[in-house]
């Protein structure tokens, strides 16, 4: 997806503030945080969206929020707790369109987010 914002930093044409880098995985500073801490975690590949995902990208999924849980433990979160988010689709509140998750903490969420 060579029009793809998360693609075009995977690859490392658009600068980004990497936290964690595996084979499969990128994880990087939102550039807009709305929480202390506000990390996005991406597969490498492309998928439009959860909703993409299959059995096949099972492991995948599981290995994001894996990851999403070091990297909160990493930050001092696992003491006061944490949200992972996946917004998929437009009602969802999805505005880029490589398949993300949110590791939001440092501060008391609120449900819904809004
Ligand atoms: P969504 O709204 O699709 O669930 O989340 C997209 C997230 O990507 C937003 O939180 C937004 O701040 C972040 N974002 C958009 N463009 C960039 C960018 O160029 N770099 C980084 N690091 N984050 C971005
Ligand atoms: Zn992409």
């Amino acid at each position: 997806m060579s029009d793809c914002l998360f693609c075009k930093i995977v690859a490392g044409e658009i600068p980004s503030a990497k936290v964690f880098e595996d084979e499969e995985l990128l994880a990087f500073e939102d550039i807009s945080p709305a929480a202390p801490v506000h990390v996005l975690i991406i597969p490498k590949i492309h998928l439009d969206s959860i909703h993409e995902a299959g059995e096949e990208h099972k492991e995948l999924i599981g290995r994001i929020h894996l990851a999403a849980g070091r990297i909160a433990a990493e930050r001092g979160l696992a003491e006061g707790g944490y949200r992972i988010v996946n917004n998929c689709g437009a009602d969802g509140g999805q505005t880029v369109p490589h398949l993300h998750f949110h590791l939001l903490g440092g501060r008391a969420m609120t449900w819904p987010p809004g």
